[in-house]
């Protein structure tokens, strides 16, 4: 059986472990290297970026998940997660730390104050797998601003400043700015447990 492991240092992190058991992998909490160690994949979840990799820092997890995603380990990270996971932020915080991964560009709290928090369906279109609507939860949510040469847009949301991107895979790390943990929908992780299987 796989081990999917979840960052547990702050955000969701229970709402994840529920959705990837309903998807029949093992999932543990990650608070320490060691168990880092352990696992075939990584969810990051949402919650508060700068908290999160302030959080990294005091566990001294910061460096050993940057090694791990350099060495291949599959990351998926929802809205402050797809922070985490993002090479470049807009509107970070000063020194804010990430784990970077992936080439784009995130744009914090990118949907702004009017529409804080918001449902869409949005429609999952892969490159590598089948299409789907997926109803998204959008929670104070970053936008991608733009994405390098490896990387595959896997859906955007139309608002108001235009179509936005919302779902960006590279290789074996994939990000959302919505919560797929909270919808009862499982297909976001499949897809994700889909990514590990094969890595
Ligand atoms: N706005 C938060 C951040 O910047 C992310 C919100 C979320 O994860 N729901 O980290």
């Amino acid at each position: 059986t796989l081990t999917i492991g979840v960052l547990a240092l702050q955000g969701d992190v229970r709402e994840h472990r529920a959705m990837l058991e309903q998807c029949g992998v093992r999932t543990i909490g990650v608070r320490r290297p060691a168990e880092l160690a352990q696992v075939d994949g990584l969810v990051i979840p949402g919650g508060e970026s700068t908290t999160i990799g302030k959080l990294a820092g005091i566990f001294e997890l910061l460096e050993p998940i940057r090694a791990a995603l350099r060495a291949g380990l599959p990351a998926y990270g929802t809205c402050a997660g797809m922070i985490m996971l993002a090479d470049g932020i807009e509107g970070g915080t000063a020194g804010q730390e990430t784990f970077g991964g992936i080439d784009m560009v995130v744009r914090r709290n990118g949907f702004g104050r009017q529409v804080d928090s918001f449902e869409a369906t949005v429609e999952f279109a892969p490159t590598w797998a089948d299409h789907f609507d997926y109803p998204a939860t959008f929670i104070r949510a970053p936008y991608v601003e733009k994405v390098g040469g490896a990387a595959e847009v896997a859906a955007t949301v139309s608002g108001p400043g235009g179509d936005r991107i919302v779902a960006v895979r590279q290789g074996r790390l994939l990000a959302t700015s919505f919560h797929p943990e909270i919808t009862g929908d499982t297909r976001i992780h499949e897809l994700f447990v889909e990514l590990v299987r094969h890595a």
